[in-house]
């Protein structure tokens, strides 16, 4: 016999109900434009673009850049790290690539990043400490970060870490495969500043016939000289 919530235990179904009922609203509003739009995207998703951004609530891939569903395929984690060890990432990039033929993938990170705030602080923080240990690393790669105030640090290592894993993306298997094969597709880094909302100019973009680590050099030093000016 099923367990029977006390009656002062609300069922989850009322806890969540705005969000059931968000969900409603939201259908009935994407089929009054079109009533075909749910039929045509189980179908088929073929989206032009890829998003790895960070797991911040501030960030929601498609809504800051405007694109509805089945328009991009999205992979977050804390801080928008790109490691070739991590095969929730890697397999997200080679489906990504391989079987939907991405175009662009942009790497997204975002000011006031906790994951890149944490990573400068000298404190344990927990398990996190070991997922963001190469956004610390950073600091070892660009000892000039030393010597600037807390806030423009920490602007500086979230523009850092978007080159870093720019680069780390370029430097993996399914892109180097993608690229010696003639597949078009490129890397794009991007900041969005939750502040207000803006995405700000690329920091790197890494295509297939760019030197990788030529690219993220120079993108290191511009992001120094506007910083250390
Ligand atoms: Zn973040």
């Amino acid at each position: 016999m099923a367990a029977r919530l006390p009656p002062s235990v609300p069922r989850m179904s009322d806890i969540l109900a705005h969000l059931i009922e968000n969900n409603r609203r939201w259908v009935q509003g994407i089929t009054a434009q079109d009533p075909e739009f749910f039929k045509k995207l189980e179908r088929q998703q073929r989206p032009e673009y890829m998003w790895i951004g960070c797991c911040d609530s501030r960030v929601p891939a498609n809504e800051i850049i405007g694109l509805l569903p089945g328009e991009v395929f999205v992979h977050r984690n804390v801080a928008n790290v790109v490691l070739t060890s991590d095969l929730n990432c890697m397999s997200a990039v080679q489906y990504a690539v391989e079987v939907l033929g991405i175009r662009h993938i942009i790497v997204c990170g975002h000011y006031n990043c906790g994951g890149v705030n944490a990573s400068l602080e000298d404190m344990a923080h927990g398990l996190i400490d070991y997922w963001i240990w190469p956004i610390k690393q950073l600091q070892r790669k660009h000892p000039w970060l030393a010597g600037l105030d807390t806030p423009r640090r920490r602007d500086a290592t979230c523009e850092l870490n978007v080159v870093e894993q720019s680069f780390n993306l370029a430097e993996c298997k399914v892109l180097k495969r993608a690229w010696s094969e003639g597949q078009e597709v490129d890397i794009h880094g991007w900041l969005y500043d939750v502040k207000d909302g803006r995405v700000r100019d690329p920091v790197i973009r890494i295509d297939r016939v760019g030197d990788a680590r030529t690219l993220a050099a120079s993108a290191e030093e511009t992001i120094r000289r506007r910083h250390c000016p």
